[in-house]
C-alpha cells in the first residue's frame, strides 16, 4: 500500500468547499456507522520501507435496520471489537471549483482528480466523496436551506464553511447563484449512495478488514460512542484518503481519491 496521499480529507475551522450534493435531501440515509475504526495498515515511507501504521476505516453497522435481517441482528465491531456506533447522516457530494471575483462565484467547474494507471495511462474523474455527519449541526440546516428556497438539493451548489473545530462545531451553507455545470458524466461515474452503503456493510468488507483489529483495541478519544454530533478526529492531519479509495474502486467507480467531508 502507498502513504496517505496529503490531500485534506475534511473541513477544518473555517476551511471552505463548494460542493454540490448528488443525493436528494429526501434520500439522505440516516444509520448506524462505525467511523473512525482504528486499522492497523503498512505504510511504505520516504525511503521505501514498510512501516507500521494504522488507517481509519467506516463500516455500516451491521445491526443497522437495512443489515438487520442479513446479519441476524449481530455485528463483529459491536459485539466482539467494541466500537459504538453513532447514528450519522450520510450523503454522496461532488467537489466544484469556483472562480470568483471577490466573494461573487463566477463560474463552477467539476474539480478533478487526476492519476495514472498501472501502464501510465493518464486518467481523470471527479473528486467525489461522502459528507458524513451528524443530523443536527450539518443536515438539519441543508434541508432547512432547500426548504426555504424551493430548490431541490442537487440542483444547486453550495459553499460550506466550518466553523470552528471541536465539538462546538457548526457548518455555515450558501447557496451560489452561478450556473451548475454538467453533472450528467459525473452522476454515471459516480457510485449511488445505496452502493457505497451496501459495500461498507457488507460481511466481506467486515472480514477483509477487521482481520487484524483486536477486540478492545478502539479505546481512542475519537471513539465517542452515541453522541451523534461529537467531535471527531476529521480535522486532525492524521486521517487519510485511504479508505474511501479503496470504496470508490469496491463500488465500481473510476480509481482515484475520494474525500470524507
Ligand atoms: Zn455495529
Amino acid at each position: 500500500m502507498e502513504a496517505p496521499s496529503g490531500h485534506p480529507t475534511s473541513l477544518k475551522d473555517k476551511d471552505v468547499k463548494d460542493l454540490v450534493f448528488l443525493t436528494p435531501a429526501e434520500d439522505i440515509a440516516k444509520v448506524r456507522l462505525h467511523n473512525f475504526v482504528v486499522i492497523p495498515t503498512k505504510y511504505r515511507n520516504d525511503k521505501g520501507e514498510e512501516v507500521d501504521g494504522t488507517r481509519f476505516g467506516t463500516f455500516l453497522c451491521r445491526k443497522d435496520p437495512a443489515m438487520r435481517e442479513e446479519s441476524g441482528n449481530t455485528c463483529p465491531l459491536c459485539d466482539d471489537i467494541g466500537h459504538e456506533a453513532a447514528e450519522k447522516n450520510v450523503a454522496v457530494a461532488v467537489e466544484l471549483n469556483a472562480t470568483r471575483e471577490g466573494k461573487r462565484v463566477l463560474s463552477l467547474e467539476i474539480a478533478t482528480r487526476d492519476y495514472k494507471d498501472k501502464d501510465e495511462n493518464e486518467h481523470s474523474v471527479p473528486r467525489w466523496g461522502l459528507v458524513i455527519q451528524g443530523p443536527k449541526n450539518f443536515f438539519r440546516p441543508l434541508i432547512a436551506q432547500e426548504q426555504m428556497s424551493g430548490v431541490p438539493l442537487p440542483e444547486t451548489a453550495f459553499t460550506v464553511g466550518r466553523i470552528g473545530g471541536d465539538e462546538k462545531t457548526t457548518y455555515a451553507f450558501v447557496a451560489i447563484h452561478a450556473p451548475l455545470p454538467d453533472l450528467s458524466d459525473v452522476i454515471e461515474q459516480v457510485p449511488t449512495l445505496e452502493d457505497v452503503l451496501e459495500e461498507m456493510g457488507s460481511l466481506e468488507k467486515y472480514e477483509r478488514e477487521l482481520a487484524e483489529v483486536k477486540p478492545g483495541s478502539q479505546k481512542s478519544k475519537y471513539n465517542s460512542g452515541t453522541t451523534s454530533d461529537a467531535a471527531s478526529p476529521s480535522a486532525s492531519s492524521e486521517f487519510n484518503q485511504t479508505e474511501f479509495e479503496a470504496l470508490a474502486q469496491e463500488v465500481g467507480a473510476h480509481k482515484g481519491d475520494v474525500e470524507q467531508y
